[in-house]
C-alpha cells in the first residue's frame, strides 16, 4: 500500500472520531497511542477528565530531535450546510471531504504513516510526535502538555506545526488574547447618581482607555512588520450592562481581544490596564462602595510565533521543500508556545486555511502527497 493510500485510510478513521473541542478526544488519542506502541515508540498519554495529549518518540533516547505537532480537536459543524457527512470521510475529484480533513487531521494522518517509515530507519536523532486536545479553544492542550514535557525532560530542538499552510513555510503569526472584564458596582436610583457606583460608566472608561491604546500600539509597530495590518490590533467584541433608564447599573461586562505582533506589546497592554484599574478606576469606585470590583477573566491567551533571524526549523523545512524564504500568516497556532519553550519552530502543513472551519471542509490528495514527500526527506536528514 502506498503511503498516500495508507494516509487516506488513517485519515478516514480519524475523521470518524467527532473530536469537537467540547467533546472527549480520548478514543482518538488511544487509537494513535496503540499505533505508536506497536511501532515500539516511547509513548506517553497525558489524560485528564476526558481530554488527552499524546507524546511519542522514535529513534535514540537522547535530547533534541524534531517534533511533529498537530491538534486532534476540530470545530463544530452546527449551523453549517454540509453536502457531505462531516464525520464520515468522502472522496471526490481528488479531494477528501470531512470535518478536520485540512484542520488538521490530514497532517496527523501523514505523520502517523511516516512514523512507521521512521521506525525502520537507523535514526541518529529522535523524531517526536505531539498530538494535543483543545487547540481550537485557546491552545489548552499544548498548555498542559508543555509542563509535562518539561517534567519528563522531553526537549526537542525543533518543531514542525502542521497547520494548513498549503505546504508554505511559515515563520511567524500574531498572538491572540481574549478577555472578559467584569465591573461590579452599587445599584441605586437614577435620580442620585453619586449614591451608587455605575458599573456601565466604569466599563465605558475602561473601553475608552483600551481604544486610546490603539494609537500607542501603532507607534510601537516594528518597522519590518510583515503583518496585515502591521500593528498590534485591539477589538471590543461585546459590552453589556443595565436594565432601564432610571437605575444605576450594578453589573457590566466587556469582551475584548488583542493580537500582539511582539511579546513586549502583550506585556505593555496588560500592565497599562492593570495600572489604570488599580490606580484610577478601583479607588474611584471604592470611595463610594468599598466592595466594588473589576476582574478580568482570560478566555484564551495564545502567544504569537515571532519571526527570528536564526531559525533552524524554518531553514530545514524550506530546504526539504525547495522553498525560497518564509512567510507570516494572520491565524494563530500552538507554535508560539513551543517557541517560548526554547524550540525553533516552523508552521507548515497540507491543505488550505480557506477550507478550515467551513461546511464541506476538504483537503486535496496532492497536498497530502507533498506533505508525505517532505516528511520522507525529513527522515533521510536524521539518519
Ligand atoms: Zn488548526
Amino acid at each position: 500500500m502506498s503511503p498516500l493510500t495508507q494516509t487516506v485510510e488513517i485519515l478516514g478513521k480519524l475523521i470518524a472520531y467527532p473530536s469537537i473541542s467540547t467533546e472527549s478526544n480520548l478514543a482518538l488519542i488511544n487509537d494513535l497511542a496503540d499505533r505508536f506502541d506497536s511501532l515500539g515508540a516511547r509513548c506517553h498519554v497525558f489524560a485528564e477528565s476526558g481530554k488527552a495529549n499524546l507524546f511519542a518518540s522514535i529513534g535514540p533516547d537522547i535530547p533534541g530531535g524534531i517534533m511533529l505537532s498537530g491538534h486532534t480537536d476540530v470545530v463544530p459543524v452546527d449551523g453549517q450546510d454540509w453536502t457531505f457527512a462531516p464525520f464520515r470521510m468522502s472522496e471526490e475529484n481528488a479531494c477528501l471531504f470531512g470535518r478536520g480533513t485540512c484542520d488538521m487531521k490530514g497532517f496527523v494522518a501523514a505523520a502517523v504513516v511516516m512514523a512507521d517509515h521512521y521506525a525502520a530507519l537507523p535514526l541518529r536523532r529522535p523524531i517526536h510526535f505531539a498530538f494535543t486536545h483543545d487547540e481550537e479553544v485557546g491552545c489548552l492542550g499544548a498548555q498542559t502538555l508543555i509542563p509535562e514535557m518539561q517534567r519528563l525532560g522531553l526537549q526537542p530542538d525543533m518543531a514542525i506545526v502542521g497547520e494548513p499552510t498549503e505546504m508554505r513555510v511559515i515563520e511567524g503569526h500574531k498572538g491572540c488574547c481574549e478577555y472578559t472584564t467584569r465591573f461590579s458596582g452599587l445599584a441605586g436610583h437614577g435620580s442620585d447618581p453619586s449614591a451608587g457606583v455605575n458599573a456601565v460608566e466604569y466599563a465605558v472608561r475602561y473601553v475608552t482607555r483600551l481604544m486610546s491604546l490603539r494609537e500607542e500600539l501603532r507607534a510601537r509597530t516594528p518597522s519590518d512588520s510583515r503583518y496585515v495590518p502591521p500593528e498590534t490590533t485591539l477589538n471590543i467584541g461585546r459590552i453589556a450592562g443595565g436594565h432601564m433608564h432610571n437605575v444605576i447599573v450594578e453589573k457590566a461586562e466587556v469582551d475584548w481581544e488583542f493580537r500582539p505582533v511582539q511579546r513586549k506589546d502583550f506585556d505593555f497592554v496588560r500592565s497599562i490596564l492593570a495600572t489604570y484599574v488599580e490606580t484610577e478606576l478601583l479607588p474611584a469606585m471604592r470611595a463610594v462602595f468599598p466592595a466594588a470590583d473589576i476582574t478580568t477573566e482570560t478566555m484564551g491567551e495564545v502567544v504569537g510565533l515571532q519571526p527570528l533571524s536564526v531559525n533552524a526549523a524554518r531553514d530545514l523545512v524550506a530546504g526539504l521543500l525547495g522553498a525560497n524564504g518564509a512567510d507570516v500568516v494572520p491565524f494563530g497556532t500552538e507554535a508560539g508556545l513551543f517557541q517560548q519553550m526554547g524550540m525553533d519552530v516552523v508552521v507548515c502543513g497540507p491543505g488550505s486555511i480557506a477550507q478550515a472551519h467551513k461546511a464541506d471542509e476538504f483537503i486535496r490528495l496532492d497536498q497530502l502527497q507533498l506533505c508525505l514527500g517532505m516528511l520522507e526527506r525529513l527522515g533521510q536528514r536524521l539518519v
